[in-house]
């Protein structure tokens, strides 16, 4: 089914194509790290202040690498939100360790930094924090949890791109961050990611990780005169082609994100008369947090009023979509995870949560028709 206001309409600069000739006829690269590829990391590493940067295949690609990097061990716990991405546990239930969840605060739906420091046993490694919607977790109080249990950070940034706390790009502030530039997301190579590694003495052995554990990175670099399998590893590396794709997008970076600012506003200004009639609640971007507009979000009173707005909006062809049903609820997260305390916010903020439509080239009367059917909705209910 089509619709007049689709939820997501995959990026597209403009130059992308003009890209993928020069990387077919004359650079003649399509494998992976390639000029292109080089340009997206050096442009990531530039506006991050990150060590190092490494595209992936996709942004669960770029977990389960800092996964690997973090050596957590079968059987080690990590702390994580269950409102968020299965890939975010997935990462680390392949290497045998054991997510354990913590509630969400429901002004941000971000991991409850309170509640962290009460699931820490003497197996926790690793606190993943989920930067939802763009909007950054508390993380000078995680930062300082971490230190303080001398335990790993790595940042599940795939939403995140080009948005700050308290001035640092996130995705460059713990351990490891992870990007991702599926169709979904604010900047996109079709499927890919990136892996970001704050310390630059892991940033060999990630190399490694990513090209199936052979130092052909190395030998590229001519520091070595042969290349040879050095340790485990997988296939990380995205085709030229995906990198030549997102190096149009990330060149007009700012272009695409204060248009999605723009929009992200106008839905927020529009739609204040209804949240302080105290009929939906508007997202919450707390002080220090300047974000990427990647998601705009209301919440309805319950799951039914929510299903009866989504299909409101369906009547008018616009499609608005919830989101993460929370992990420890689903099949895999039973088998795999355990919630610690209790779950006051997730699994209820999450029936709440609606996303309407949000995509760079979204127009200004795109968001008038989407406000004025919410409006209406809310007339008559
Ligand atoms: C999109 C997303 C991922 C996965 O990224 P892919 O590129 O689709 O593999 C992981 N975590 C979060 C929070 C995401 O939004």
């Amino acid at each position: 089914m089509t619709y007049k206001i689709p939820f997501n309409i995959p990026p597209y600069a403009g130059g992308e194509l003009e890209n993928l000739k020069t990387a077919c006829e004359v650079n003649h690269k399509i494998c992976g790290d390639g000029p292109f590829t080089k340009w997206c990391k050096e442009w990531i590493e530039q506006r991050t202040g990150t060590a190092e940067c490494l595209l992936t295949t996709s942004g669960t690609d770029a977990l389960e690498l800092a996964a690997l990097l973090t050596h957590v061990q079968p059987g080690d716990e990590v702390i994580m939100p269950a409102y968020t991405f299965c890939s975010t546990a997935d990462a680390f239930v392949l290497r045998g360790a054991v997510p354990v969840f913590v509630d969400i605060r429901p002004d941000t739906m971000n991991i409850d930094e309170t509640k962290i420091e009460d699931a820490i046993t003497d197996r926790t490694r690793v606190i993943v924090c989920v930067h939802y919607a763009g909007v950054a977790c508390e993380m000078d109080t995680i930062l300082d949890i971490a230190r303080r249990h001398h335990l790993q950070v790595v940042e599940d940034a795939a939403q995140a791109v080009m948005s700050t706390y308290k001035g640092k790009a996130l995705g460059a502030i713990g351990d490891y961050g992870c990007y991702s530039f599926h169709e979904t997301k604010n900047y996109s190579m079709g499927e890919g990611g990136a892996t970001l590694i704050q310390d630059a003495a892991m940033a060999e052995e990630a190399e490694i990780i990513r090209e199936k554990g052979t130092n052909r990175s190395q030998f590229f670099r001519g520091q070595v005169d042969k290349y040879t399998w050095v340790n485990y590893g997988s296939s990380y590396l995205p085709s030229e082609l995906n990198a030549a794709y997102l190096a149009a997008q990330l060149k007009i970076a700012d272009k695409i994100n204060n248009a999605r600012l723009a929009r992200w506003q106008q839905y927020y200004e529009e739609l204040t008369p209804l949240s302080q009639a105290g009929r939906i609640e508007l997202p919450a971007v707390p002080e220090g947090c300047v974000h990427n507009a990647h998601m705009f979000y209301i919440k309805c009173r319950d799951i039914d009023e929510r299903q009866q707005l989504i299909n409101t909006l369906k009547d008018h062809s616009i499609l608005a979509v919830f989101h993460y049903i929370p992990l420890h609820t689903a099949p895999a997260g039973r088998k795999f995870c355990r919630f610690h305390g209790e779950d006051r916010y997730t699994t209820k903020e999450s029936e709440r949560l609606l996303r309407l439509p949000m995509y760079y080239t979204l127009t200004e009367d795109n968001v008038d028709e989407v406000v004025s059917v919410v409006r209406e909705f809310y007339r008559t209910h």
